[in-house]
């Protein structure tokens, strides 16, 4: 029998996944980089560490987080069994958490009392509020004036948790903007400040913290699924925005035997500007400091993007999803707005659960595929959050 080889020994010590990844940072940064690579490598083989983030993630997150057989759902696509992995329910909404929690501890253990992030959403600042008040840090988070304007409530959740949300009036006062403002706050603040970047993005070591934190996820299928079912599931789905929660799902199970898929926000079109799906779409090249697939045009410049799903809207992807789609592990596909506003109605109608316009994304891709398979195949989706946040722009179509 042929030996499989292992998914799991990426990245290399250069932060390489494959050709992809890498560290195409400033560098001024590197300092700072390089600490962290050394910090985590510590840190993974400390048992004390391990310990904390498990409690936390089990007594404020609410890990772990149930797996529940959507039967109405299941019903509708007359297929494959279709079950929910719920990080709908965590605290905050979403997967998000999970690593806001990991990112600060580490934080903590490097002695540093401070938190930097930037947020395009608002989600990924609110997640980094919370910890930043559970552990009693200071927190500034970056954001564009313009998102400032579209978010409010989520301004108003950080504020109330004590971040400072710190307006980037620059170029297109939106995410881009907010990233280079919080880089330069880092190199300056190095001593006392941590940057905690909210997806599997970035240069290393970032892409390989936010998939170890995110792969609670998987782990968890990975033990509660074969207890309760016999054996893993055949299939499992889950969005595809910066590819946390997606990596954090498929990273434990890369090596078994189950089918991965990611989807990807397919917007209003497959031309370039109407779409954020990087892997389906895109083309590969270097974006916040790793080598991936991105959104650009022929001359290398990264184009504005489009999703209805704020949290999907990004032009890049992890190097790791890269890597996966070029070694074919896993599958990528475009999802389209007009499909998922109906999968989120359809879901919230027919199993009384209201799912994040991203998540209604991989639940889409999940009813087309539960349609052309027996009904003896399971398919595990990651609900990656709830979708609450999302009734205005739904309810307001
Ligand atoms: C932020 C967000 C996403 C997209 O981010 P990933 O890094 O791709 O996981 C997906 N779903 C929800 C609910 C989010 O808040």
């Amino acid at each position: 029998m042929e030996t499989i080889k292992t998914l799991k020994n990426v990245p290399d010590q250069h932060g390489f996944f494959g050709k992809f990844g890498g560290q195409y940072a400033p560098e001024i940064l590197k300092p700072a980089l390089d600490e962290l690579v050394e910090a985590y490598s510590r840190l993974r083989q400390n048992q004390e560490f391990h310990d904390e983030l498990y409690r936390l993630n089990s007594t404020y997150s609410g890990r772990p987080t149930p797996i529940y057989f959507a039967n109405r759902l299941t019903g509708h696509a007359g297929g494959a069994q279709i079950y929910l992995k719920r990080e709908d329910l965590l605290h905050g909404g979403a997967h998000k958490i999970n690593n806001a929690i990991g990112q600060a501890l580490i934080a903590k253990y490097l002695g540093k009392n401070r938190l930097i992030a930037e947020t395009g959403a608002g989600q990924h600042g609110t997640a980094t509020a919370m910890v930043g008040a559970l552990f009693g840090m200071e927190t500034v988070i970056y954001m564009g004036t313009k998102d400032i304007e579209r978010q409010l409530p989520n301004v108003k959740r950080m504020k109330l948790m004590g971040a400072d949300v710190v307006p980037v009036n620059k170029g297109s006062k939106t995410l881009k903007d907010a990233v280079n403002e919080a880089m330069r706050d880092w190199v300056t603040n190095v001593e006392t400040s941590h940057y905690l970047i909210g997806s599997v993005v970035g240069p290393h070591p970032f892409p390989m913290i936010v998939r170890d934190f995110q792969s609670v996820i998987g782990e968890e299928i990975k033990l509660e699924f074969p207890e309760k079912y016999g054996k893993l599931p055949d299939i499992v789905v889950a969005c595809v925005g910066g590819g946390s929660n997606a990596a954090g799902t498929f990273y434990p199970l890369v090596d078994e035997n189950v089918d991965l898929y990611g989807a990807e926000a397919g917007g209003i079109g497959e031309s370039a500007g109407n779409n954020s799906a990087s892997l389906s779409l895109g083309s590969s090249g270097i974006i916040h400091g790793a080598y991936t697939y991105m959104i650009q045009n022929r001359e290398g410049h990264i184009i504005p993007t489009h999703s209805v799903s704020a949290g999907l809207d990004y032009p890049g992807v992890g190097p790791e999803h890269a890597f996966w789609k070029e070694c074919g592990r896993v599958k990528y596909l475009p999802v389209s707005d007009e499909e998922a506003l109906e999968t989120f109605k359809l879901v919230s109608k027919l199993e009384g659960i209201i799912p994040a316009l991203e998540s209604a994304h991989a639940i889409s891709l999940a009813l087309k595929l539960a349609k052309e398979k027996s009904k003896d195949t399971r398919i595990v989706v990651t609900l990656s959050g709830r979708g609450d946040k999302d009734l205005d722009s739904v309810l307001g179509m």
